[in-house]
């Protein structure tokens, strides 16, 4: 407490101004400042430079000085467009020189560069300087990253919130409607919140940064920070907390801290286990202040009560925020650092669900009723926001992953450094066409950047009309392509009407447990029939198009020979072959790159998107050259996103990352423990007609009745719900509504595919009776 207790040096200016000369060399206009701790004087010269002339408190030990010196110098070389204090050094050339007092007691003393403005407390602050304030924050912090002293943490510096507990024994001397609060506040920090802190990323701090530190200028000239006197080392979350609690009042909290967290986090953004702390380090920053200000005034009474103003110490900030409470005060702070509510914070389901009927059309197409909130994911895994987490056996898009850190990291590392369009030279773009073009094998290596699967298939379906001079259009009898204009007409899943136009025919798809009896040139041979009815109409086919898994066909496995002869076909009546690869491309059929591959063809297109940019939006069309040459002296083909450097980079860190785990084997070897796990399940659970897996394209018939196979659909619908309460995701699709589809992200382990069969077990049990 001796600390407290020390009162600033006090020289007279005469004393000071013959220092200045012979040690600096300078003279002009003095001014005194105030200071908590030392003597400041503002020296103006006669060209209009200005200095802060230091004397320093006799108690201020020589490592601290030193500490702060080294501090600003630091600065000065990362980050010099920082506006912080520069060191003017004395005549000899070094940083400090020795004041004697008339007494002649002897300090120590030292100038800054004074910082031109209007120091913050002086006016009110709009949002937009709070952001700036947030920002500002976060670029000190970085560039103080590098920095260390031996004595930042020589003292225990009462204002550090970890140092509660010197203070905790004078909470009686708050006035007593306060100390309830004051005690619970902080057994929750000492309980809490104080281990937690040890664990999270810590550093050199300016741990000070309020209104009386900070330094406004008209305009948008660069905001100052003053006073490194309190530097520590320590957690991020201190400097962070310290500078919401300092800005806010009770009326202001939220919109202030909203502001202050939205401006750093766009620099430094935060860590989970680091929001976590922030409720407490914000109330312990009020506490603390308070109990300083409490002690002060009864130990030295006399001492200059700047303290006491209204950003210090605000009883009713303390009580706004004990009364918003941590969950609330957490969610915002969250929300304002662009983070999920974390989990077990959910928002009620009502709610959300009326604003999407609102803003979102009044049917909304959701899975499950009640429907689920997600909040999170990571791998297989996704998190809803009461905090249960699924394994997530539906989405195709995530093929590395949810959140796959390597490719959310390539994303934002891109993003911060450039994101601009194909009509500039760019590498990235280059690169992603070259490692596509080669997965073809060579065979397609012209590439057409667009942004999602429809694009792809539709930019396929123009080149090849533009290509053949043809109009007709061959797609399979449930197929699903997209929703463009051109692309809806092949994709008779998603039609209501059931009625084709008249440039299109479908082909009857491989489906061998429904058609037993039938081979693959059988199916293959509807071609003849599809074309020549397009012929009765005097129409040609341009194209064909094909999901190599036949997915919303029921996930058919390849029926060796099938694509093969329908391609032929398609080719000989001077037709083009698409294969869209959205679903069945990335390895998704196990042991070949593409699930073309698994039908031994050979495409004039490969059209991808879901999986592509792992959640990004990409899509691209792969094609010979030649082809893409004569689309483009037909049209101006330009996507304004499509290939842009960011999605570039998201579609190369997916391409690296299944390489690099060997995703494409690894998925065959994963899809064949799942179907033995699920053959074992057919052979005790009747309602299991038939097993189709290629890789992790993995379908179940469900039937009622195995000699009939009549499908099972509403039980399938059933299953659904009840793995969904298992805590799996999966999805129904087929013609008759009666497959279970599963497509699980490829870094699926086998803990994983054995949770999913068990909880399969279990819920086909329970759907049986
Ligand atoms: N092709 C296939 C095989 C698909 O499954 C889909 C999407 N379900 C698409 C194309 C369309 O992709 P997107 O939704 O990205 O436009």
């Amino acid at each position: 407490m001796k600390f407290l207790a020390a009162n600033p040096p006090d020289l007279p200016v005469s004393v000071v101004e013959g220092h200045l000369i012979r040690a600096y060399g300078l003279t002009g206009r003095m001014k005194p400042l105030y200071s908590e701790r030392d003597q400041n004087l503002l020296l103006r010269l006669p060209d209009r430079r200005a200095f802060v002339v230091k004397v320093m408190n006799g108690s201020e030990d020589a490592g601290q000085l030193d500490c702060q010196i080294a501090a600003l110098d630091h600065i000065a070389r990362v980050d010099p467009t920082l506006n912080v204090p520069r060191v003017l050094p004395t005549l000899e050339g070094g940083p400090l020189s020795e004041i004697a007092a008339p007494d002649g007691a002897l300090f120590q003393c030292y100038l800054l560069s004074f910082l031109e403005g209007e120091i913050a407390v002086e006016r009110p602050l709009s949002r937009g300087e709070l952001h700036r304030i947030g920002a500002l924050l976060a670029q000190l912090q970085t560039a103080m990253r590098g920095f260390f002293h031996p004595s930042l943490n020589a003292r225990p510096l009462l204002w550090d919130p970890r140092q509660i507990g010197q203070l905790s024994g004078h909470v009686d001397l708050l006035p007593s409607e306060h100390r309830g609060v004051a005690r619970q506040a902080i057994d929750r920090f000492l309980g809490r919140t104080l281990p937690r802190l040890a664990g999270l990323r810590a550093q050199a701090l300016h741990a000070d940064l309020h209104r009386h530190n900070l330094v406004v200028a008209p305009d948008e000239a660069p905001l100052g920070v003053i006073d490194f006197g309190d530097m520590l080392h320590g957690p991020i979350v201190i400097d962070l907390a310290n500078a919401l609690s300092d800005f806010s009042d009770a009326e202001t909290l939220l919109p202030t801290t909203e502001a202050i967290l939205s401006g750093f986090t766009a620099r430094i953004p935060l860590e989970d286990a680091e929001t976590d702390t922030l409720y407490d380090l914000v109330l312990m920053r009020v506490l603390v202040a308070a109990l300083i200000m409490a002690y002060r005034a009864t130990h030295t009474p006399d001492t200059p009560d700047y303290t006491a103003g209204e950003a210090f110490g605000s009883f009713a900030l303390m009580r706004q925020i004990a009364a918003l409470g941590p969950d609330t005060l957490t969610d915002h702070f969250r929300k304002a650092s662009g983070m999920a509510p974390a989990p077990g914070r959910s928002v009620p389901l009502s709610g959300l669900l009326e604003r999407r009927r609102r803003l979102m059309g009044s049917r909304p197409y959701l899975f499950y009723d009640p429907p689920l909130h997600m909040v999170r994911g990571d791998g297989v895994w996704l998190t809803d926001a009461g905090g249960r987490r699924y394994l997530d056996f539906y989405n195709n898009v995530p093929i590395v992953g949810h959140c796959n850190p390597a490719v959310t990291e390539a994303i934002a590392r891109q993003a911060r450094v450039l994101n601009t369009n194909t009509r500039y030279l760019g590498e990235q773009v280059l690169d992603y066409a070259e490692r596509l073009g080669a997965l073809t094998g060579g065979a397609l290596t012209a590439c057409a950047f667009v942004n999602s699967g429809s694009e792809a298939n539709d930019i396929a379906w123009r080149m090849a009309c533009a290509w053949t001079g043809a109009t007709g259009f061959l797609c399979q009898d449930f197929a699903y392509h997209g929703i463009t204009e051109a692309i809806d007409a092949v994709s008779p899943s998603a039609s209501k009407t059931g009625v084709l136009p008249p440039h299109v025919r479908t082909l009857m798809a491989p489906d061998t447990y429904n058609n037993p009896g039938l081979a693959a040139e059988d199916f293959a041979a509807d071609t003849d029939r599809a074309i020549a009815s397009l012929a009765e109409a005097g129409v040609k086919p341009a194209a064909v198009i094909i999901d190599s898994a036949f997915m919303t066909n029921g996930v058919l496995e390849p029926l060796p020979g099938y694509v093969a002869g329908v391609f032929e076909r398609v080719r000989a009546a001077g037709g083009l072959c698409i294969a869209d690869e959205v679903q069945s491309g990335f390895g998704r059929m196990g042991g070949h790159f593409w699930g073309y591959q698994h039908h031994g063809v050979t495409p004039d297109f490969v059209t991808i998107g879901k999986p592509a940019g792992n959640g990004h939006p990409i899509g691209v069309v792969l094609t010979r050259p030649e082809i893409l040459d004569h689309f483009e002296t037909t049209t101006a083909f330009f996507s304004t996103f499509g290939g842009n450097n960011v999605s570039a980079a998201a579609g190369l860190a997916v391409l690296d990352a299944i390489d690099r785990q060997d995703l494409t084997d690894h998925a065959a070897r994963m899809g064949a423990r799942f179907a033995e796990g699920l053959r074992k399940l057919q052979a005790r659970h009747p309602i299991i007609g038939c097993v189709r897996a290629t890789g992790l394209a993995v379908g179940l018939e469900l039937v009622a009745d195995r000699a009939t196979r009549a499908p099972a659909a509403a039980q399938t619908g059933r299953l659904i719900d009840l793995l969904k309460d298992e805590g799996v995701l999966v999805g129904s699709e087929g013609i008759r509504g009666n497959i279970v589809k599963m497509r699980p992200p490829l870094v699926v382990s086998a803990a994983d595919i054995d949770f999913a069969l068990a909880a399969l077990d279990r819920a086909l049990s329970r759907l049986e009776p």
